[in-house]
Order: structure tokens, then C-alpha cells, then sequence
């Protein structure tokens, strides 16, 4: 299916804080940077083949320095394993499960429907069904295809071919898995690499999960990680959180400390509304990923009208990262970087009293106080990887 769009501004988007300007167009994944990595020349090089190949081929690559030692890759890629099975699993048929194509690995449902008793229970069993399979976070919106991608990119051809979803999707089931804090905190390394394995793993379990719950009532059920949509704004309309500066969802919950699934379906669900918690604002005082990060990626301006480059989304009004400055930083280290996630104020453990306390400051117009409380603190300060595997915390 391949939906058209009339105007790019639709009911809603002043609640979810997107300023969809006339010029949008909707994403080609082809143009997503990992996918340029493929096949677009000012991006690939030797550096990023060596990148990819030292999660995907067995080890050969690890130097001496803390956090990118043979122990650190180890961990790292084996928290990678789940997720390369199912991404693996039919490559050589051009797909690529959970980054390229949604995930497949799904029994047919009945021929019958259940019939559900209201869109309102039923919203409310999937959260139940979702929590029970590991999600931490559950949000459901409608189905807006401004996000859906215009086409998927195919690693075989090195080129585009048809984003096909069934017809009549109604409703996204936006999953968030927080990512281990010791290990974010541990970035830049090939450790911390670890938080984000560990999250694509466990999001395609619950994914399909969910998934095949809701093919088993009789309905659709499309599970999606990487590929189809674009994550974010449909976390931010399902109510998940708000949008960082940094180009990342920031959950009251977790701060931007999350990875994201989704899953398309028509069983008839009520949907959720976005919130605000004081992120625009907080960022607007705030600069302490811009100033972090090592790529220069995270422009100090804000929010701007253009795309940074055509790995940036076009016709929307927001922060912009630079996804190619992000990228090249990531091939030049091995390893994905989570540095802005460290820094951001807004990565703490909300299980403790102080830090539920410094959110709603933060949320507050005190929102400066609750920065230099943070700043006096040493938040979003490293972890060295030899002391975490020394369990020293
Ligand atoms: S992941 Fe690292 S390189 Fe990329 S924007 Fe964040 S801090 Fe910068
Ligand atoms: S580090 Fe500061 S500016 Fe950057 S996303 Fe977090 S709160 Fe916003």
C-alpha cells in the first residue's frame, strides 16, 4: 500500500508539538544514513565496511583501550545475537528483518475474528498483553502514514523497493525497553554498545509477542523496529514523551535512555493522547549534548525549517542532528556512540526519590535550577568499562 497525503498538517499536531510546514515530504528509507552507509560513496568507505564487520563477522577487531577490549566486543555483539537471528534469518532473500523489513517470523491467525467488547478494553489488554512479554513502555495512536516510510531500501539491489503494509491499518502500538544505565553511562565504548544489543533483542521478542496475540484474534499485526516508519513521532502522539534536542524521545519514565518498537494493526483501539512535561523548555536553556558531543552533530540553533542534509527529514520545524557527522563518529570508534544519552540531564533513575523530585523541578519554571543542580552533581559523568566490570558503580 502506498497512502497518499493531502495537506501535511493534520488534528493533533499542535498538541504533539510537531510544526509540519507545507514543504513536507515523507521519508525514503534509502536516504537514512546506515542505508547510504550501503550504497552512497560520500558515506561508505573503509571505515564504515570495518564498522559493520566487527559486529557482523566473527572478532578480529579490538584494541587495548578501556571499553574496547576483546572483553567488551564479546559482550557487546553477543547482546546483539537475538536481534542478528531474526535480521539474519533471510538475507539471502533480500530482507533484512527488523531494520530494513518488519519482522516475519509469524503463524498465521484464524480465519475468525474475536470481536472486541470496546476500542477503550481492548487498548487495555494490549498494555497488559505487552507488559506481560517485557515492554516497559506501551503507547497506541492512530495510523499516520507522514511517517510511514515512501519506500524500504533492499541491502541485495542497493536500491529502492515497495514499503507494502496490509490494508486498512488503523492503529501503532508504540513499545519503548529502557536501556541499561550502567551501561549508557559507560559511552563512548564498545561496552555501552551493549545497552543498545540488549534493546534491539528484547524489542524483537516483545514485538513479536504482541504480534502474534493480536494475529491470533483474527487481526493485522505488523511488528516494526528500524524499518517502515519513523519511530519517534508516533511515540510522541501515542504519549510517550517529548523530543529532545538530541534528536531522541525523552520519557518521564527514562529519560531518552530507550529503544523503540512498533506494531501496525487494525484491531479497533483507543488511542492516546501526547504529553508535555517541560522538555521544549528545559531544552531551550539546555546545551549539554550539543557541547558533548564529539561529531558536532547537535547545532546549538534550534529548531530549524531544512533538513541538515537528505538523511534529515524535510518540511518539519524541530531540532535536526546531523546524521552523517553521527554516523562517521560511530565508524571512526567501532562502535555506536551514546554519549548524548549519557550527558542528558534527563537519563536518571527514577525509582529514587530525589530524581522524581528533580523531574518535576526540571518541568517547572525552575527549569535553570534544576540544570545547575545537575551541573553541581557531575550528571551524565562517565563510568570508566573497567570499573563496571569491576561492579564498581
Ligand atoms: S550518538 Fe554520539 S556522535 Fe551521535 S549525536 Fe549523540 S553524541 Fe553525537
Ligand atoms: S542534553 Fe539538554 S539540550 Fe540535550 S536533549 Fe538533554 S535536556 Fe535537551
Amino acid at each position: 500500500m502506498a497512502p497518499d497525503v493531502g495537506s501535511p498538517v493534520r488534528a493533533g499536531d499542535a498538541e504533539a508539538g510537531f510544526e509540519v510546514l507545507p514543504d513536507f515530504e515523507r521519508f525514503s528509507q534509502v536516504d537514512d544514513v546506515f542505508c547510504r552507509s550501503w550504497w552512497d560513496e560520500s558515506i561508505r568507505s573503509e571505515q564504515t565496511k570495518r564498522f559493520y564487520a566487527t559486529y557482523r563477522r566473527p572478532l578480529t577487531r579490538w584494541r587495548k583501550a578501556n571499553g574496547f577490549t576483546q572483553r567488551d566486543y564479546a559482550l557487546r555483539n553477543a547482546s546483539w545475537h537475538v536481534s542478528d537471528v531474526f535480521t539474519e534469518l533471510y538475507e539471502d532473500q533480500g530482507r533484512r528483518d527488523g531494520f530494513l523489513d518488519p519482522l516475519s517470523m509469524l503463524r498465521d491467525g484464524p480465519g475468525t475474528r474475536l470481536e472486541p467488547e470496546s476500542p477503550e478494553e481492548s487498548a487495555r489488554q494490549v498494555r497488559q498483553v505487552a507488559r506481560v512479554f517485557g515492554a516497559d513502555l506501551v503507547g497506541i495512536t492512530e495510523f499516520d502514514e507522514r511517517w510511514v516510510y515512501t519506500e524500504r531500501f533492499s541491502s541485495i539491489t542497493g536500491t529502492a523497493k515497495a514499503n507494502d503494509l496490509p490494508d486498512g491499518l488503523t492503529s501503532v502500538i508504540v513499545i519503548g525497553q529502557s536501556m541499561d544505565p550502567d551501561l549508557i553511562q559507560t559511552a563512548p565504548s564498545a561496552l555501552s554498545g551493549t545497552a543498545t544489543g540488549l534493546g534491539y533483542s528484547q524489542d524483537a521478542a516483545v514485538l513479536l509477542g504482541v504480534a502474534q496475540y493480536l494475529k491470533n484474534l483474527g487481526y493485522e499485526a505488523v511488528p516494526s523496529m528500524n524499518d517502515t516508519a519513523l519511530a519517534i513521532p508516533l511515540a510522541i502522539k501515542a504519549g510517550l514523551g517529548e523530543y529532545g534536542r538530541h534528536g531522541l524521545l525523552i520519557t518521564p519514565e527514562f529519560g531518552p535512555r530507550l529503544r523503540l518498537g512498533k506494531i501496525f494493526t487494525d484491531l479497533p483501539l483507543a488511542h492516546d493522547r501526547p504529553q508535555r512535561f517541560g522538555v521544549t523548555e528545559f531544552c531551550q536553556q539546555c546545551d549539554r549534548c550539543t557541547t558533548a558531543c564529539p561529531a558536532s552533530a547537535i547545532p546549538a540553533a534550534g529548531p530549524v525549517p531544512v533538513a541538515l542534509n537528505r538523511s534529515g527529514l524535510k518540511g518539519v520545524n524541530k531540532w535536526s542532528v546531523d546524521g552523517e557527522a553521527c554516523f562517521g563518529y560511530w565508524s571512526k570508534i567501532n562502535s555506536d556512540c551514546a554519549i548524548c544519552v549519557r550527558v542528558c540531564p534527563w537519563t536518571r533513575d527514577y525509582s529514587r526519590r530525589r530524581n522524581r523530585w528533580w523531574r518535576r523541578l526540571a518541568g517547572s519554571p525552575l527549569r535553570r535550577l534544576a540544570l545547575a543542580i545537575d551541573d553541581r552533581i557531575g550528571g551524565g559523568r562517565r563510568l570508566k568499562p573497567t570499573s563496571w566490570w569491576a561492579n564498581l558503580r
